[in-house]
């Protein structure tokens, strides 16, 4: 274990007694199968709210961990090494046992770690982004001097620490030299884990925090995991070109990881939300309330609105009875020349969607949009996984920007990602699966910037028809000028710039005649008719509670346009009709029962996804 660099001024109390009492009534079974099971297991695990309501002194022992954690992790050792509470095999051996807490009652965010946590026991939430190899780092060091006699120096984290010469009285031997066989070593990973994406708001970047995991931690998570971390904040001072900065840098020594997996849990829906949800849904004009919903301030576009929708509530993923999985996630790509609200339809998106990403595919970080593994400073020389989009997206929506800029590494990886929705990585001592359970929403550009009237739209989109056929819907979007749309956008536009206008001057000086129902008036063709954050339960409450099936009806209507679709199908066409596209259309059908939380797909909805089809292969087809 890490030493702290923390001075501690805490009034020192012997809880010896406390402690043995805690554990005499409490967590014998755990403290029995330790006994057993020693040296494999080497972990024991105390639930925080055990100690917490543990008699009188419960509270006190509690608050004492939260304070001043090295103190009671030494005295929770000491406890069981005076008392015997481990009896290993060999009699002599004193067992070297980890004390590890979980189930803390409050989480701390990354972004409010402060320097007053240092030194304290913190439990923080967050998606896991980069981790290492799991190599061994030295704890005890075992030098030997030219003379024979040993020096034993402690390591932390951090720098490797040598002794300034040899300890030995009397000896003046500056030249040591490192025993491993004496030393003492600890299997290390070092983790980054982000602030999840539904904790930030408005497109914020999420803040990281590093972690340093030990013994039999090491190596449980993978990259894009939910994870929440226990341990001890940590500071180490910054040192550049040897220079001492009055700086510090903080990690947390982690005590112990609990991987949340839920999907939506951070969503909560009081009774009151349900009700109105549930009104909601029975509105006849739910669908184009909820498209009316997805960025009002862009006019137009109601077909891609439309889609949207349809990818925010989702289809169901299914698990098949020869073990594979059918995905439940719908792909929508929007290739259109540029200056057409794409990037503002996709930042939009990701404020609607309990759990969304916006990123580019010019991509800043390495890990660009699926996953990487790479050899850098961050994990001193180890090799170190890291996650991409796609995978912190994981159950969620990935917004990805500019796709037609990715690159070459990322377009082979979506293949994969996408369709089974796992990316895997096997390169040096590297080799996971990590998952990336989510809907993608991709904007690109035509292959040379504009949409060109006399080349064929399939010649233009500058992706392969392998990555093309992997999406649900295609929206190609030209800007041709068109007297009446463009009227009415321009007056969209300036209709939304002169509200904004007006709002800021009646803030600064009253106008008179302006009070809050005319500016609800004024700002009615701009604003959300369902709010983003209630639009954030609905999906989620959707996705939680309903899981339509196909009605007889539906079924025939889908399976008849399928056929259709085939029969017309032209192997030449840039998006080609495959076996694909009828999973697509099946996708497409229960998301659009899902917008009425309804049990079954009946034939309306059949007849909704048609005609979005429809729309989009027309585009591609004429135009
Ligand atoms: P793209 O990503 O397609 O190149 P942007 O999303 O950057 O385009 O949009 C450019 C600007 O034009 C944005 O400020 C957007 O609000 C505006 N704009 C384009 N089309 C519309 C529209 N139909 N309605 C309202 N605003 C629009
Ligand atoms: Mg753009």
């Amino acid at each position: 274990m890490a030493s702290g660099s923390n001075a501690e001024t805490v009034e020192i109390t012997d809880r010896d007694a406390d402690w043995h009492r805690f554990f005499k009534t409490r967590y014998k079974k755990e403290l029995d199968e330790l006994s057993r099971e020693y040296p494999y297991k080497r972990s024991l695990y105390i639930n925080y709210r055990d100690i917490e309501s543990f008699g009188k002194t419960g509270t006190e022992l509690a608050d004492e961990l939260l304070e001043n954690p090295g103190k009671v992790i030494g005295d929770i050792r000491d406890s069981i090494r005076t008392h015997r509470l481990v009896k290993t095999r060999k009699k002599e051996e004193q067992p070297d046992i980890n004390i590890r807490f979980i189930n803390l009652p409050r989480k701390i965010a990354i972004r409010e770690i402060r320097s007053d946590h240092i030194g304290k026991f913190i439990s923080v939430e967050g998606i896991l982004r980069k981790t290492t190899e799991v190599r061994p780092r030295i704890t005890l060091a075992v030098f030997r001097c030219p003379a024979g006699h040993r020096t034993v120096k402690a390591q932390s984290y951090g720098p490797f620490v040598e002794p300034d010469g040899c300890q030995t009285d009397g000896c003046t031997q500056k030249k040591l030299e490192l025993i491993p066989r004496f030393s003492r070593f600890v299997d290390s990973q070092k983790l980054r884990i982000q602030e999840s994406p539904e904790g930030l708001r408005g497109g914020e970047q999420p803040q990281t925090i590093d972690l340093d995991v030990t013994d039999d931690i090491c190596g449980i998570v993978a990259p894009g995991d939910r994870i929440v971390v226990n341990g001890i904040l940590r500071s180490m001072q910054r040192n550049s070109y040897g220079t001492k900065s009055t700086i510090f840098d903080i990690y947390v020594e982690c005590n112990s990881i609990e991987v949340a997996e839920k999907e939506f849990e951070e969503v909560n829906i009081s009774e009151e939300d349900e009700r109105e949800i549930i009104s909601l849904s029975q509105d006849p004009n739910i669908y184009r309330k909820i498209a009316h919903s997805i960025a009002p301030t862009i006019y137009g576009v109601d077909d891609v609105k439309d889609a949207i929708s349809l990818q925010l509530f989702g289809g169901i993923a299914k698990e098949m009875p020869d073990g594979s999985r059918l995905r439940g996630d719908i792909h929508v790509l929007l290739i259109g020349d540029p200056g057409i609200a794409k990037s503002q339809m996709l930042r939009y998106v990701v404020r609607l969607s309990p759990r969304a990403i916006y990123t580019s595919g010019q991509s800043t970080t390495s890990a660009g949009l699926t996953a990487t593994a790479v050899k850098d400073e961050f994990g001193d020389g180890r090799w170190t996984l890291e996650a991409g989009a796609l995978v912190l997206a994981d159950m969620g929506v990935a917004c990805v920007d500019e796709m037609d800029k990715m690159d070459k590494h990322d377009r082979s990886a979506l293949h994969e990602a996408m369709e089974q929705q796992s990316i895997s990585i096997a390169k040096a001592g590297i080799t996971a699966t990590l998952k990336s359970r989510c809907a993608l929403l991709g904007a690109a550009n035509p292959k040379y910037g504009r949409f060109d009237d006399f080349v064929p739209i399939g010649d233009q989109i500058n992706m392969p028809p392998s990555l093309l056929s992997r999406f649900d819907l295609i929206f190609v979007l030209t800007d041709k000028p068109e007297h009446e749309r463009d009227l009415a956008i321009a007056e969209h536009i300036l209709k939304a710039h002169s509200v904004g206008e007006l709002i800021a001057q009646h803030a600064r000086d009253p106008i008179p005649g302006v009070d809050d129902e005319y500016i609800s008036e004024q700002l009615k063709p701009v604003t959300p008719e369902i709010d983003p954050v209630m639009f954030r339960k609905y999906v989620a409450y959707a996705k939680r509670n309903c899981f339509p099936r196909l009605e007889d009806e539906a079924r025939e209507a889908l399976i008849a346009y399928y056929m259709k679709l085939r029969d017309l199908a032209d192997a030449n066409k840039p998006v080609p009709v495959t076996a694909r596209q009828l999973e697509a259309i099946v996708r497409l059908a229960e998301a659009s029962a899902r917008i009425r939380l309804s049990s079954v797909i009946v034939k309306s909805d059949a007849e909704r996804v048609i005609t979005i089809i429809d729309t989009c292969l027309r585009q591609v087809a004429y135009d």
